[in-house]
């Protein structure tokens, strides 16, 4: 079992930060909702280095990001035996 990133929508959303997205190694991984206004991790894509959770704990001062197991991860995707697959229900 491998950690991704998670973000805390409710922390990352009463700011108007964006800056973890501008760090991320990994093209189209951690991307910002324009609707919710916070940022999210596209989990299939993001490969565990935290590198974000170090630009949100100590350059942004926010705390939004946390490591999780990957089978813990909530936010935006279901997880399911045959892979991942985004769900719609928060944007329909
Ligand atoms: S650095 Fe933290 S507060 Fe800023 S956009 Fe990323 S998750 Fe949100
Ligand atoms: S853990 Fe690394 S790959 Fe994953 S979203 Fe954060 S910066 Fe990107």
């Amino acid at each position: 079992m491998y950690s991704v990133a998670e973000v805390d929508q409710e922390i990352c959303g009463a700011t108007k930060c964006r800056l973890c997205t501008q760090f991320c190694p990994e093209g189209n991984t951690i991307l910002y909702d324009e609707v919710k206004g916070t940022a999210y991790v596209a989990v299939d894509r993001c490969k565990g280095c935290e590198i974000c959770v170090g630009i949100c704990d100590d350059l942004a001062k926010h705390h939004a990001i946390k490591m999780l197991p990957i089978d813990q991860v909530k936010n935006g995707f279901d997880i399911s035996k045959v892979g991942f697959k985004r769900t719609l229900v928060d944007s329909e």
